[in-house]
């Protein structure tokens, strides 16, 4: 094999991407990661890291979730603090029973830190290439290989993993996708320091304000008095809005009654950024002759909470499995590939469709003030909302008519 010849390229450093690499770490492949940021970069995202994420940290391999608990700096978050369309507040602790023993079941970490420690262990547990400011532009197909023609150097390659994001161009040019804006995101994140009352256990905050639902204003408590703020909002209802969401955002911290208060004083670090959120569920293929597409380039995202951190992840763990199957099969066909489609369907469907259904639900402002009402009266359906972090039995639940009509006569 030549230098720029390999079994396997990933293209994006992301989590997803990260991911894929370090559960390849055992196999003989030779493969090489390219990504077109000079890494590691600054990500627009909340930087919340659900149970999800870490779940799959401790699978992975080069003591990973020991070194992630040392890393530095990041937020350990114990909770979500949900406000209604009403502005009535609903407390929901990610655990119950916490004892002084219980680990952080979340935690908040600017990306720049997150993405570049995984980037950091792929260096050390793999002997993979990685290389940043490779923009993949074009892919062409000779023969068995594709060639990714980067501005300095071509690479040839004999299978492709798309792991390059919402706006993937390996997802575009071999799979032949675009954007699905039905099911497509707008968000807007900054940094402040400053702002009033934040929770003490560092509650996330998801402020679902009419105006934006089923999307919400987001607060999440960062070390050192620093706080990441957005919004995130359905493309299709950004449309008809009147003005920009960075507009709306520094409205709403201006002019909104409960919201301005606390952002009295507050100062902002750096500017307000912008990005795209690919929703799941979405029924296109995410694999094909030679490849296969992972994170964001698949569309994973939890369409009611916005995370798309852990699903990229878990379809970096499923994406790995499926590449060391077809290589020792030695089938790199779409029909070998189309098992991966299938794996993922498994894992993240139904979940993905019980936060859609929950979704659509979250956009009737009166069912959702009429649901923090409820549960600040009911132990037992408070209690039900920190078991939905762990059980999709529970999480289910939510999406039955049934459930609804026991909250209203219940
Ligand atoms: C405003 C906002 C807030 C969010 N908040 C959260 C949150 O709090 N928690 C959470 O879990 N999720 C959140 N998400 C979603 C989360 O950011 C993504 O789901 C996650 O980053 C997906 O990981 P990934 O590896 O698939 O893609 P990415 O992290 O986007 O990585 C893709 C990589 O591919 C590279 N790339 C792209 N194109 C090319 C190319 N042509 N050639 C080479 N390289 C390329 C990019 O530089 C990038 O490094 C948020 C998203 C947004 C927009």
């Amino acid at each position: 094999m030549s230098v720029n010849e390999f079994d396997l390229i990933i293209v994006g450093a992301g989590p997803a991407g990260c991911t894929t690499a370090l559960n390849l770490a055992g196999s003989s492949l030779k493969v090489a990661i390219v990504d077109k940021a000079e890494l590691p970069a600054e990500k627009v995202c909340g930087d919340a890291l659900s149970g999800t994420a870490l779940n799959v940290i401790k699978r992975l391999p080069g003591n990973c979730f020991e070194e992630f608990l040392e890393l530095e700096p990041k937020t350990p978050s114990w909770g979500i603090r949900f406000a209604a369309p009403n502005g009535e507040l609903l407390d929901v602790p990610f655990v119950l029973d916490k004892t002084p023993e219980t680990p952080p079941p979340g935690y908040i970490c600017k990306r720049k830190i997150f993405d570049g420690f995984l980037q950091q262990k792929v260096k050390e547990v793999t002997p993979f290439s990685m290389t940043g400011k490779f923009q993949v532009k074009q892919i062409l197909r000779e023969k068995e290989f594709f060639i990714l023609k980067g501005e300095k150097e071509d690479l040839r390659c004999r299978m492709i993993i798309g792991a390059d994001g919402v706006h993937s161009t390996v997802g575009k040019i071999l799979a032949g996708h675009s954007l699905n804006h039905k099911q497509y995101s707008l968000g807007v994140r900054a940094y402040f320091t400053g702002i009033r009352d934040l929770h003490p256990q560092n509650f996330i905050e998801l402020h679902f304000l009419e105006d934006l639902l089923p999307g919400y204003l987001w607060i999440f408590p960062m070390a050192n008095g620093l706080a990441n703020v957005g919004l995130g909002i359905l493309f299709e209802k950004m449309k008809a809005a009147p003005d920009s969401l960075s507009a709306m955002l520094q409205q709403i911290i201006l002019s909104h009654p409960s919201l301005s208060a606390r952002f009295k004083g507050a100062g902002m670090t750096g500017k307000i950024e912008a990005h795209g959120l690919p929703l799941g569920p979405d029924s296109k293929a995410i694999s094909g002759d030679g490849f296969v597409l992972a994170g964001d380039a698949a569309s994973l995202v939890d369409p009611f909470t916005g995370e798309g951190i852990g699903n990229a992840m878990v379809s970096g763990e499923i994406a790995a499995g499926m590449i060391m199957e077809a290589f020792a099969a030695n089938d790199v066909s779409a029909g070998f590939l189309r098992q991966y489609d299938e794996r993922m369907r498994k894992r993240l469907g139904r979940e993905l469709k019980t936060s859609h259904r929950i979704q659509e639900l979250c956009s009737h402002p009166s069912l959702f003030n009429l649901v923090v009402k409820k549960a600040n009266r009911n132990i037992e359906m408070k209690e039900m909302f920190t078991k939905m972090y762990t059980s999709q039995d529970v999480r289910d639940q939510l999406k039955s008519p049934g459930f609804y009509l026991k909250i209203l006569f219940g």
